[in-house]
């Protein structure tokens, strides 16, 4: 499963972070998961919740934050967005000269631990 992979990441990198703070427990993660970054969240808080057991983040909630996925067309020069990966065409023009400009990523926006 790939969002157990992530959540086993997330796990990791905010383990090392808390650590690197001498805190002694994660109480909160806040990620942003964009449209395009083709994650699952729900599959995503799932995972989380089985995975954190045994770890720093035991008691940890997780939230995630959706961003839309930017798509800017380069044959008509419009910005369309969409809360879903659906397909790389232009809503406007119908080209598929496409390219993305965010929402693919998933980043680790705040840690909060103690
Ligand atoms: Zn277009």
């Amino acid at each position: 499963m790939h969002e157990a992979s992530i959540v086993q990441e997330i796990i990791d990198i905010t383990t090392e972070q808390a650590k690197q703070n001498n805190a002694h427990k994660v109480l909160e993660v806040e990620i942003t998961v964009g449209a395009g970054a083709m994650i699952e969240t729900d599959l995503l808080s799932g995972a989380f919740d089985v995975m954190k057991n045994e770890t720093m983040l035991e008691d940890a909630t997780l939230k995630i934050n959706k961003v839309n996925l930017k798509l800017h067309c380069l044959n008509c020069d419009k910005i369309s967005e969409s809360d879903r990966m659906v397909s790389m065409e232009c809503p406007y023009c119908h080209s598929f000269e496409t390219i993305i400009e965010s929402g693919r990523e998933m980043l680790i926006n705040k840690i909060i631990a103690e």
